[in-house]
Protein backbone atom coordinates (compact mmCIF):
# COMPACT_ATOMS: atom_id res chain seq x y z
CA UNK A 1 0.00 0.00 0.00
CA UNK A 2 1.59 3.35 -1.45
CA UNK A 3 1.48 6.73 0.75
CA UNK A 4 0.40 9.23 -0.89
CA UNK A 5 1.63 12.60 -0.65
CA UNK A 6 1.30 16.04 -2.58
CA UNK A 7 4.29 16.72 -4.65
CA UNK A 8 7.03 18.90 -4.04
CA UNK A 9 6.92 20.55 -7.10
CA UNK A 10 3.25 21.03 -8.54
CA UNK A 11 1.27 19.94 -5.15
CA UNK A 12 -0.38 17.30 -6.88
CA UNK A 13 -1.56 14.49 -5.16
CA UNK A 14 -0.22 10.89 -6.01
CA UNK A 15 1.38 7.56 -4.98
CA UNK A 16 5.03 7.23 -3.43
CA UNK A 17 6.61 4.24 -4.30
CA UNK A 18 10.06 5.36 -3.71
CA UNK A 19 12.53 8.49 -2.44
CA UNK A 20 10.95 10.70 -4.76
CA UNK A 21 9.34 13.71 -3.51
CA UNK A 22 7.46 14.53 -6.59
CA UNK A 23 5.04 13.13 -8.81
CA UNK A 24 6.01 11.45 -12.42
CA UNK A 25 6.07 14.49 -14.44
CA UNK A 26 7.48 16.85 -12.02
CA UNK A 27 10.19 13.85 -11.50
CA UNK A 28 11.17 13.86 -15.25
CA UNK A 29 11.18 17.58 -15.61
CA UNK A 30 13.96 17.21 -12.14
CA UNK A 31 15.73 14.25 -13.85
CA UNK A 32 16.21 16.97 -16.88
CA UNK A 33 17.45 19.42 -14.92
CA UNK A 34 19.84 16.76 -12.83
CA UNK A 35 21.15 15.71 -16.21
CA UNK A 36 22.04 19.33 -16.97
CA UNK A 37 23.65 19.94 -13.98
CA UNK A 38 25.65 16.51 -14.04
CA UNK A 39 26.77 17.16 -17.51
CA UNK A 40 28.35 20.36 -16.95
CA UNK A 41 30.36 18.92 -14.17
CA UNK A 42 31.74 16.27 -16.15
CA UNK A 43 32.49 19.35 -18.69
CA UNK A 44 33.90 21.32 -15.67
CA UNK A 45 34.52 19.09 -12.31
CA UNK A 46 35.27 21.92 -9.93
CA UNK A 47 33.17 24.09 -10.76
CA UNK A 48 31.12 25.85 -7.77
CA UNK A 49 27.66 26.20 -8.01
CA UNK A 50 27.89 29.69 -8.71
CA UNK A 51 29.51 28.75 -11.74
CA UNK A 52 27.29 26.15 -12.45
CA UNK A 53 24.30 28.17 -12.02
CA UNK A 54 25.41 30.25 -14.72
CA UNK A 55 25.93 27.74 -17.40
CA UNK A 56 22.98 25.73 -16.73
CA UNK A 57 20.40 28.28 -15.48
CA UNK A 58 19.68 26.41 -12.73
CA UNK A 59 18.99 28.14 -9.30
CA UNK A 60 22.53 27.42 -6.65
CA UNK A 61 19.68 26.44 -3.82
CA UNK A 62 18.70 23.42 -5.99
CA UNK A 63 22.48 22.38 -6.94
CA UNK A 64 23.44 22.57 -3.35
CA UNK A 65 20.32 20.57 -3.01
CA UNK A 66 21.86 17.89 -5.03
CA UNK A 67 25.46 18.17 -3.14
CA UNK A 68 23.37 17.22 0.47
CA UNK A 69 22.27 14.33 -1.45
CA UNK A 70 25.35 13.30 -2.76
CA UNK A 71 24.35 13.01 -6.38
CA UNK A 72 26.93 15.40 -6.92
CA UNK A 73 30.31 16.75 -5.57
CA UNK A 74 31.32 20.78 -6.59
CA UNK A 75 34.02 22.93 -5.52
CA UNK A 76 33.64 24.46 -2.30
CA UNK A 77 30.37 26.45 -1.03
CA UNK A 78 30.89 30.12 -2.00
CA UNK A 79 29.12 32.51 0.16
CA UNK A 80 25.47 33.41 -0.80
CA UNK A 81 22.65 34.89 0.56
CA UNK A 82 20.15 32.01 0.71
CA UNK A 83 17.59 33.44 2.72
CA UNK A 84 17.11 35.76 -0.11
CA UNK A 85 16.16 32.68 -2.38
CA UNK A 86 14.07 30.59 0.01
CA UNK A 87 11.27 29.80 -2.28
CA UNK A 88 8.03 28.61 -1.07
CA UNK A 89 8.57 24.77 -0.43
CA UNK A 90 7.18 23.75 2.97
ZN1 LIG B 1 4.55 17.21 -9.62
Amino acid sequence: MPDFINCKHCKKLFAKFDQSSYCDNCTEVEEEVFRKVRNFLYACPNSDAIAISKATGVPPLKIFEYVKEGRVAIASKPEIDEASEEGDEQ
